[in-house]
């Protein structure tokens, strides 16, 4: 029993957890357009209404020889405000947000993505409602992802979860606002294959560049990647290694 144990620590094959082996799995969440829907469409519709009542006081009239209705104009010019209102009202700029087990990232087609292993912090907003991710991205880059909680509650909901397991001592977010966001529903956002992409990352602890997969080992609690002979006991974030 105890001989086996150790042949499977000295294999060369990464070090994962049973949920890693099944799959590493990203969550995709769309942004809620945040208006009423109700306004939108209410807005829509009055705006066509007053848009088409004017262009008929307008134009309809040649057709009886009479001039256009002195209101006309000004019909179509605020009908068509109403209508470009209803339009900018219910389409969102927001972007998508992906998380999952390679950290939080923008996904806007180019993924902007900064590693559970590379925040800095993890804060509220209260200007603008929301959770803000402050790191740097892969290359090294500062990054910080504003993420609002009105268009992006159940991804907000999912990033803190995960944030609170993964990276505890970088969360910093109030009790009264972690509370109003709630727990992370389990079917929300949509489920996308993530694999475990260690060829070409850099090892945290000695910079060495991993050219091998089986070189690699991952940390399954912050994603950092490290050398199998560079690897410390104990992880940056705190998970142990020899544990996993
Ligand atoms: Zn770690």
């Amino acid at each position: 029993m105890a001989s086996k144990k150790t042949a499977r620590k000295d294999s060369a094959t990464p070090r994962t957890t049973k949920k890693q082996a099944q799959g590493r799995i990203d969550r995709r969440f769309l942004p809620v357009p945040t208006a009423n829907p109700l306004l939108v469409r209410g807005l829509f519709g009055v705006g066509s209404m007053v848009l088409g009542g004017g262009s008929f006081a307008y134009f309809g009239r040649r057709y009886q020889e009479l001039q256009p209705h002195p209101w006309a104009f000004w019909m179509m010019a605020s009908g068509f405000v109403v209508v470009a209102l209803a339009v900018w009202l219910g389409t969102s700029s927001e972007t998508a947000v992906r998380v999952g087990p390679a950290g939080v990232a923008e996904d806007r087609g180019e993924l902007r993505r900064v590693p559970w292993w590379a925040i800095e912090k993890v804060t509220y907003q209260e200007s603008s409602n929301a959770l803000v991710v402050a790191g740097k991205d892969l290359s090294g880059d500062h990054t910080t992802l504003v993420i609002g909680l009105a268009p992006h509650k159940p991804a907000v909901a999912h990033i803190l979860a995960e944030a609170m397991e993964r990276i505890p001592s970088k969360v910093e977010v109030p009790e009264d606002v972690a509370k109003e966001i709630g727990e992370p529903d389990p079917y929300a956002g949509m489920k996308i294959q993530d694999p475990v992409r260690v060829v070409g990352r850099k090892c945290r602890e000695s910079g060495t560049t991993i050219t091998v997969e089986t070189d690699a080992r991952v940390c399954v609690q912050c994603d950092a990647v490290y050398h199998r002979e560079h690897t410390p006991a104990v992880c940056d974030c705190g998970a142990r290694f020899a544990a996993l």
